[in-house]
């Protein structure tokens, strides 16, 4: 056991015990140690499959620490699993400093795929997934919450949140204000357990919904909100500026192209205003 240790990232399950990988039992029995960010509450899914190696907390007040000791076990051979309370480790969730200095050391970490909420959530809410953006949780402060909701203003990609059910109305009632109350919301909730539902409705909706019963505004929420459908016809004067500077050293085509790649505009429509200018 001389040979350098690997760091083995473990996602476990977010709420259906069912929901681990083979290869995630194997590495969880066969590792000598496993850092959890709850080592209690880790003990229910280590009893459930029966799995006997110690645990050792690796939490957001502790990382910085816990990672040198870590390290030091890593050098002298040890193989190591990190998991979180439920679904992928860092996502949302501790061991960012610990894979950091695990690959500035050296150090192999072998990451394995399986559970996580918001990956869950987007499969199955019925939204544009070819590109999102993935928040995590919102600000605590109210002016950082509403400035990071501005910020989506003009997001034309599928926004995806973690949220508490203590401030998902809140959250939903900001979404209304902030992006428009028609703006399309999908709230999944409880994801894998025996209540999951998912919601599905404007902002709006999605606020009545959430009030219309308390039962509602409780669980776990992944909250994923529409991207902003642009008019690819609707061309703004600096589109239609960058297409009449273009067109005098370029051909119509390659001006066309530039200007719908710069402005996220359809090119046939561009050249068809450049053939009429
Ligand atoms: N690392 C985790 C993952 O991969 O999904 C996320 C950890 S983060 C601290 C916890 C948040 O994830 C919860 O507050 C909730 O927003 C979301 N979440 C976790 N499990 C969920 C579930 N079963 N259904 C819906 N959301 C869930």
């Amino acid at each position: 056991m001389n040979e350098i240790g690997k760091l083995f990232i473990v996602p476990t399950p977010i709420g259906n015990l069912a929901d681990i990988t083979h290869r995630a039992l194997s590495v969880l029995s066969e590792v000598n140690l496993i850092a959890a960010e709850d080592t209690r509450h880790s003990q229910k899914l280590m009893q459930h499959y029966a799995i006997s190696t110690r645990l050792i907390s690796l939490h957001d007040h502790n990382e910085s620490q816990r990672a040198k000791q870590l390290i030091e076990k890593l050098k002298l051979g040890e193989n190591v699993a990190l998991i979180s309370d439920a679904g992928t480790p860092l996502i949302s969730d501790p061991g960012y400093g610990l894979v950091n200095q695990c690959r500035e050391t050296g150090i192999e970490v072998v990451p394995l795929p399986g559970p996580c909420a918001a990956i869950t959530a987007l499969s199955g809410a019925g939204l544009a997934t070819d590109r999102f953006r993935f928040e995590g949780f919102l600000p605590v402060k109210a002016v950082a919450r509403e400035q990071a909701l501005e910020s989506l203003k003009a997001e034309s990609a599928t926004s995806v949140f973690y949220e508490s059910p203590r401030r998902v109305l809140a959250t939903v009632k900001l979404i209304s204000k902030v992006l428009g109350e028609n703006r399309p919301v999908v709230l999944a909730k409880e994801l894998t357990k025996t209540f999951e539902t998912f919601y599905t409705g404007s902002a709006e909706a999605c606020v009545a919904w959430l009030e219309e019963d308390t039962n509602h505004q409780r669980g776990e929420f992944v909250l994923m909100i529409a991207g902003e459908k642009r008019d690819q016809t609707q061309v703004s004067p600096e589109a239609l500026k960058l297409l009449t500077l273009l067109m005098k050293e370029l051909p119509l085509k390659k001006a066309a192209a530039i200007t719908a790649e710069q402005f996220s505009l359809k090119k046939n429509h561009l050249y068809q205003l450049g053939l009429e200018l």
